[in-house]
């Protein structure tokens, strides 16, 4: 059976992880999240003092960017797959308000992209792969043979990260976490390498009004029509 690409890009918070990683399992697939890449550099980032109030050492991060490992482990216990930064699970820290506020400065440079891309194509190399982010069907992809360009409103988005972060008895604030989404939305679609767009040959989801289940089966009706299987 041919093994195809499949890229889901959109805004933050839209559930793209959820049904990229329901997907990859139903079908067998590999699952990589390029947003916790990105999530990982800015950990780094802030453990290692790169930023100085609302600048970046970019100079310095490039120089440390070579001892940046970023790996997946899968969890025996859940299934899930548990994102490391140099070996450690940093799965819940990547996820904090603290780093929601920092990556997306993080991801509008440039070597930082560039070698970040350059690790997603080698792991997608042999296909069989389902990736979310907001480049995957337009840089890191551009050839995938499925590309879902996935959006909500801000507000239900907010609220979904605000019921995740309360399931993990992490703190949050709803004003706070819209407040990130719309700005990280803002600094996605306006950066200048690789801004967040939908590419051309891209199928848009709007799912503010599907249940999970129903975004499921959409989306695995979509894979069985392109991978005829
Ligand atoms: O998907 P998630 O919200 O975890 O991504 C965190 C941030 O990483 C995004 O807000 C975006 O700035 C950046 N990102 C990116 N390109 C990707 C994936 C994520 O710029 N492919």
């Amino acid at each position: 059976m041919n093994k195809i690409t499949i890229a889901i890009d959109g805004y933050s918070s839209c559930g793209k992880s959820t049904m990229a990683k329901d997907l990859a399992k139903e079908i067998g697939y590999i699952y990589i999240d390029s947003g916790a890449m990105y999530r990982c550099v800015t950990l780094f980032a802030l453990k290692n003092n790169i930023f100085k109030g609302n600048e970046i050492d970019s100079e310095r991060l490039k120089g440390l960017l070579d001892s940046i490992k970023i790996s997946f482990i899968l969890d025996e216990q859940s299934k899930k797959p548990l994102t490391c930064l140099n070996g450690v699970v940093v799965e819940d820290k990547i996820r904090s308000m603290e780093v929601s506020s920092h990556v997306s400065p993080i991801a509008t440079l440039a070597f930082v992209r560039e070698e970040l891309v350059r690790q997603q194509q080698q792991m997608g190399k042999e296909k069989g792969i389902v990736m979310d982010g907001r480049d995957i069907g337009t840089v890191v992809f551009p050839d995938a043979e499925l590309k879902i360009f996935v959006t909500a409103s801000p507000e239900i988005r907010a609220q979904r990260r605000y019921d995740e972060l309360k399931e993990k008895n992490q703190e949050a604030s709803f004003d706070e976490i819209l407040k990130n989404v719309i700005e990280r939305d803002y600094i996605d679609e306006h950066r200048e390498v690789s801004p967040l767009r939908k590419a051309d040959d891209a199928i848009v989801l709007d799912n503010s009004n599907i249940t999970i289940e129903q975004q499921k089966e959409w989306l695995l009706n979509k894979y069985k029509e392109v991978a005829k299987v």
